[in-house]
């Protein structure tokens, strides 16, 4: 299985207790005060973040974005690019840099 997941509200490692094969895990958050504290809440139901996990593979998708889009405009700042590549990576520049202003 993979690595339990902390707690959706704290951030915390959460508490898990073994019952038997017959049984599965519940999991609780270990901060006094947190709602998922007292719970009942199998281990199958913790590890369900489906919102999380769209997120997660979305801004895995920007990032490898952001990876290409630097490294074009390396290209272009060294003088690598010709004809409408250069043009290309000089429009996506100026677009980044009015984003980055806002
Ligand atoms: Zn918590």
């Amino acid at each position: 299985m993979s690595e339990i997941k902390p707690c959706p509200l704290c951030g915390t490692k959460p508490y898990i207790r073994k019952y038997n094969a017959e049984e599965e895990d519940i999991v609780s958050c270990t901060v006094g005060g947190c709602p998922l504290s007292a719970g009942y809440i199998t281990l199958s139901e913790w590890q369900k973040r489906p919102i999380e996990d769209a997120l997660r593979a979305e801004n895995e998708v920007l990032r490898e974005a952001c990876r290409v889009a630097e490294q074009t405009l390396r290209n272009f700042a060294n003088g690598d690019l010709k004809g409408d590549a250069k043009v290309i990576a000089h429009n996506a520049a100026y677009r980044l840099f009015n984003l980055l202003q806002d």
